[in-house]
Parts: C-alpha cells; structure tokens; sequence
C-alpha cells in the first residue's frame, strides 16, 4: 500500500472506524486519499474546513424495504438504498443499480466515486448512488414493473429536478428508467422530465446517453493515445462485460479502426479472432436478454469458455468494463507481459489497486474510471439541459459535445498532474482536479 500524507492518516482511520466492514468504500476512499497530500499542502483552507472528513461523510443514507409480490403470488422483500453522498455543485446525480451484490457499503464506494467524476465533467451536477439488491435475472417484465413501482413508491420522495436525479447503472436500463418515471409521475401528478435521464428517446431522452459511457471511454482512451503520438487504428482490442457499457465501447472502438477480439459476462468469455460481431451481441443481450456464451452458437470461429479470465488474451487496448475489481494484480502483470499499451475503465472500480499500481509502474497508458467512464454521466447532465430548455438536440451535435467533454476531462487530469509534479499520472490527476473543484464550491457554500 502506498504511504499516505500524515495528515490524511487520521481521516482514513476515522473513515475506517465510522463504517465498519465497508470494503469496498474503504477502497474507494483509500485511492482518493492517496492522491490528495499535495493538494491540502498547497491549501491550508481545506484543512482548516475539515472538507476531506465532510467529504467522506454523505450528506444522506436513504434505507428502505422494497416488498413486491412474484407471478406465482410469492412475496419479496428486497432492500433499497439511496446515499446522497455530495451537493455541493448541483442536485445529486448518480445511477441505481440493480443486482444481488448490492449493499450499503457498495452504494457508498459508487456515491463517493461519482463525487469527483462528476466534477471533473465541469457540468453542474453533485455526487449520488443507490439501487437494491434485487436481482432482475429471469424475472419477467411484469415481475420488473412490480419491483420498479415498489421501489419508487418510496425513492420518489427524496427526488426532484433541483433536488436528486437518479438514472440506469448495471440492471437498470431505459425499460426500467420508464416504470420508475410512470410511477413517480402518477405519485407526485407531475410531468417532471428532468427527474431521472437515460429516458427513452419518445418521452424525454437524450439521443447519445445509450451510447455515452462507452463511447466516453474510448473517446478517453484515444486522448490518451494521442498525447503519446498514437492512434486506436488497427490496434486489437479486448472488452470485458457485454452490458450496455462494453457493447457502445465495441462499437466505438470498432468505428475507430480497432479489432476488438473478446468479451464476457459474468459466466465466461467470448473468443472471435476476426472480431466480435456486434450485432450479434447486441441481438443477444439487448434483445433476447440472454447469455453471451449462446453467442459462439450462431458464429463460426469463436470460442466460449465457461468462467475463463479475458485478461489472458492478447490485446493493445484492455477496457474493464463490467464491475468493480475485476481486473487484478496478476491480470495486470499478464496484460503487461501481452504488450497491452492503454487501459481505460468503463465500469466503476473495476482494477484493483495492485492492478492499478503494476500498470504504473510498467508505463502502460492507465485512464481511472472517475474520468474515462464520466461520459456516461455527462451526457445524462446534457439530457438535464435539454429537458429544462424543452428541446432535443440531433445525434451529431450531443456527440460531439460528450466528445469535447472527454477532451476537456482528459486535459483536466494530465495538466493537474503535471502541476503537482506527476506527469502522466491521470489516476492523481483526476482525483486532485475533482477534489479541487468539489472543495473549492464546498468553502464557498460555508459549513453546511
Ligand atoms: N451509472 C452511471 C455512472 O456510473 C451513470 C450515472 C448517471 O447518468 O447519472 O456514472
């Protein structure tokens, strides 16, 4: 583990001591941590203001039960959450995930991160997470509306345009952006499209939000690229997960001149030597719903391997983009030993900190999720704008703002880091830019 500033000892502990058996968290709070003794060095204010402590204190933790009755008239009772972590730039912003791994300390770790991503986005938006530890797998869309409408039933009152403005994250897609925002206007009787984003295109979406976050990172990644004279041209690629991130990170990647050679879900990984045919993914996993191993099916040459690793196979560019911790130490040494040149992570946390320390030190382009999947967020604030001024802008023009904001979001990260002296560092960069601006409103605003 890397030395933290002295001062910042205490905090971590306090941190540690205040929310025990958070893992997750911890680890969250740990990397910001690290990067940030120079910053508190070169602002004494923020000491003096105890911003870090507030900072990793939510300013809210909603808990709350979430009963629904299955097809066959069984009950549930699932847990929901909503830890309104940061409003210090704006309403808080963050996604809901759905899947059976969530727990407080999972939604904090996501609500801390989304802090400083959405920051570094420069757009008006504060730090939020929630969801609930139903697992929408199997269920029918009768069984979803049920939990959705459960589920809002309660969330609704802790929402609103100015207030908290949740959208999708893993399980939580336009579908059920939708049962959540009929049931939050049947409640409240009002037609509040700024509420929630990731809203389908007919009701108040923003075009581009579905593709964002995948796009974002490569976006990322080829800033990264061309900071150091390179291109994604004729590069191979490989992508893990196969959601709705790692399905627009292939298609960007593949529309740039990259051979994207693999993917996964949680189950195994998919093998296509000529390149993975999107379409087909996106048939079965947008579509149908089904598992990536039916993929190899319906293609001749690919190969499936049931709870194979991705990280094995040979690629220039490695895009984590499924869920948190899943690329490793070891995976890095073995992606390093591959010749991999950049990484950029579409999902949020997915490299370990020893993962994130080896490809440090082995030189390879690392881009930290803060900033290279804040394109996924970014565009949710552009749908926020678009509501609010009742209008909808054209595929073209929303993609090239999300584009300009990655650009922005990249320079923020290599200038901040080479003003603290550790040029290329985009993992200190990021998290001392984000810090700075959500501190710097945070004094302003006073002690509240
Ligand atoms: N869940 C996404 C994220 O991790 C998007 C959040 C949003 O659009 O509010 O950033």
């Amino acid at each position: 583990m890397a030395v933290i500033d002295e001062k910042l000892d205490d905090v971590y502990a306090e941190v540690l001591h205040r929310n025990p058996g958070e893992g997750e968290f911890h680890q969250a709070v740990r990397e910001v941590i690290d990067s940030l003794g120079p910053s508190i060095a070169k602002h004494p204010e923020f000491t003096r203001r105890k911003i870090i402590q507030r900072i990793c204190e939510p300013e809210r933790q909603i808990i709350f039960r979430v009963p629904w009755e299955d097809d066959r008239g069984e009950v549930h009772i699932n847990r929901g959450f909503r830890v309104e972590f940061n409003s210090a730039l704006g309403p808080y912003k963050g996604g809901l995930r759905f899947h059976p791994s969530v727990n407080l300390g999972i939604v904090k770790f996501l609500g801390f991160e989304q802090i400083f991503k959405n920051a570094l986005t420069g757009l008006p938006i504060g730090g939020a997470k929630g969801g609930s530890d139903f697992d929408p797998k199997g269920r029918s869309d009768q069984e979803i509306m049920r939990f959705c409408q459960s589920f809002m039933t309660e969330l609704y009152r802790h929402l609103g345009e100015y207030t908290d403005v949740p959208a999708g994250d893993i399980g939580v897609g336009t579908r059920e952006i939708g049962l959540m925002f009929g049931q939050y206007k049947r409640i409240t009787n009002r037609w509040e499209s700024g509420v929630l984003t990731g809203k389908g295109l007919e009701w108040g979406g923003s075009l581009v939000r579905t593709e964002a976050t995948g796009y974002g990172t490569v976006f990322f990644v080829q800033e990264m690229l061309e900071s150091h004279g390179m291109s994604l041209e004729g590069r191979t690629a490989v992508v893990s997960g196969a959601g709705n991130v790692a399905i627009y990170a292939m298609e960007k990647l593949i529309e740039e001149g990259a051979t994207v050679v693999a993917c996964s879900d949680s189950a195994g990984v998919v093998f296509d030597q000529a390149g993975i045919d999107l379409d087909l993914v996106k048939q079965i996993k947008e579509v149908e719903r089904g598992r990536i191993s039916d993929y190899v099916d319906r293609r001749s040459g690919a190969t499936y391997k049931d709870g194979a690793c991705i990280w094995e196979i040979d690629c220039e560019i490695a895009l984590p983009c499924a869920t948190q911790n899943e690329l490793t130490g070891r995976d890095a040494e073995k992606l390093i030993a591959n010749g991999v040149v950049a990484v950029a992570e579409g999902a949020n946390m997915p490299t370990t900190p020893e993962g994130v320390r080896a490809f440090q030190e082995a030189g390879v382009l690392f881009g930290p999720g803060k900033a290279a999947n804040a394109g996924g967020v970014a565009t949710s604030a552009l749908e926020m704008q678009q509501n609010a001024s009742r209008d909808s802008w054209t595929f073209e023009y929303t993609e090239d703002r999300l584009r300009q904001i990655m650009k922005s979001i990249h320079t923020a990260c290599d200038e901040t880091a080479k003003e603290y002296g550790q040029e290329g560092n985009l993992v200190i960069g990021a998290n001392i830019a984000g810090f700075e601006r959500v501190a710097r409103a945070m004094v302003a605003l006073g002690l509240v």
